[in-house]
């Protein structure tokens, strides 16, 4: 089981994240809920399709886990009662690798749980959504021991072009929230500010073009504005829900810390509203077209 990995969670990250590991050589036993998605991928990448979460445990040294959010990753590693989890067959040393979007209290917390059967766990998010997935080009963002980090380096880079460490276990996923936080406020601002200059007769496309070429720019208006937003292909490949859930996520981390943070508040009320209004599966993108609540 040398260079075997676990790949849990194969959605719209996890399959082509999968997809370059096998490509960078490594044998993968593979496992999602969906059956014929775990299927059909290790047919494409000459993996081993799993059955059960344990399953994956008994044949891998390193799980990666890319599941929507801590409560999935809390299932598949430690079970849920019905059905056992990944730890319950994994031999001592598994290294468990989160990179989900997951909530910085709850992987503390689950590495404490691993630590007690000596089985470890690395927080290692991604930032640069599916095309960057695809391209292998993610930026991932590492929380844990260094040496540890050190010592799947290689297997990080498979499916990303660069590594920043974050700080102890549970920092990376803290990061990643605020980040999203960041990122979602600028995709509000900008959705809000092109709403109004067009009503005021102001062509949405050339408004763009004058935010990218003026201190008004961000990832949005670079990225996403021409690409998915005006053309309203809304097919960025991120759901609104998952976008909503990172903003909760950053609010509770605000809650926590006790800092001032009033538009965090509002941020994540305003995306919370707008994934009940348009519906959790909708492309965040789609927040443009979240106008009342
Ligand atoms: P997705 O919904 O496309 O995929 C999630 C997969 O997990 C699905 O195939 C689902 O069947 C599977 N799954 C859910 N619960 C499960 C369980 N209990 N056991 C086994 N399998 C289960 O989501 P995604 O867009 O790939 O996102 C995955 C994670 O990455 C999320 O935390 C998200 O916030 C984060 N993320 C997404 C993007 C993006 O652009 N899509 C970018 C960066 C980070």
């Amino acid at each position: 089981t040398e260079k075997t990995v676990g790949f849990i969670g194969l959605g719209r990250m996890g399959a082509p994240m999968a997809g370059n590991l096998a490509r960078a050589g490594y044998k993968l036993v593979l496992f999602d809920r969906q059956s014929d998605i775990t299927n059909r991928l290790a047919e494409q990448c000459g993996g081993r399709a799993a059955t059960t979460p344990a399953e994956v445990g008994r044949s891998a040294s390193v799980v990666i886990t890319m599941l929507p959010d801590s409560t999935a990753v809390r299932q598949v590693v430690l079970g849920d009662g019905r059905e056992w989890g990944i730890a319950d067959a994994a031999p001592v040393g598994t290294i468990f690798v989160d990179m989900s979007s997951s909530a910085p209290a709850d992987t503390r917390g689950l590495a404490g749980e691993l630590q007690q059967r000596s089985l470890s766990l690395i927080d290692a998010p991604v930032s640069g959504g599916v095309a960057k997935a695809v391209s292998g080009t993610l930026t991932i963002i590492t929380g844990g021991e260094p040496a540890l980090i050190e010592s799947i380096s290689p297997l990080l880079l498979a499916m990303g072009s660069s590594c920043i460490h974050a700080g102890p276990i549970g920092a990376a996923h803290a990061m990643k929230a605020l980040n999203n936080y960041v990122s979602a406020a600028g995709l509000a601002a900008a959705s809000e500010a092109l709403r109004i200059g067009s009503t005021f007769g102001i062509d949405p496309a050339v408004m763009v073009d004058i935010f990218n070429a003026s201190t008004g720019r961000n990832n949005s208006t670079e990225n996403k504005f021409h690409q998915f937003i005006l053309p309203q292909t809304f097919a960025s490949g991120f759901s609104l829900g998952l976008m909503a859930k990172d903003l909760d996520l950053a609010r509770d981390l605000a809650d926590t810390s006790g800092e001032f943070a009033p538009l965090l508040k509002r941020c994540a009320e305003l995306w919370r509203q707008a994934a009940e209004a348009l519906g959790p599966d909708a492309d965040h993108t789609e927040f443009i077209r979240f106008t009342r609540n």
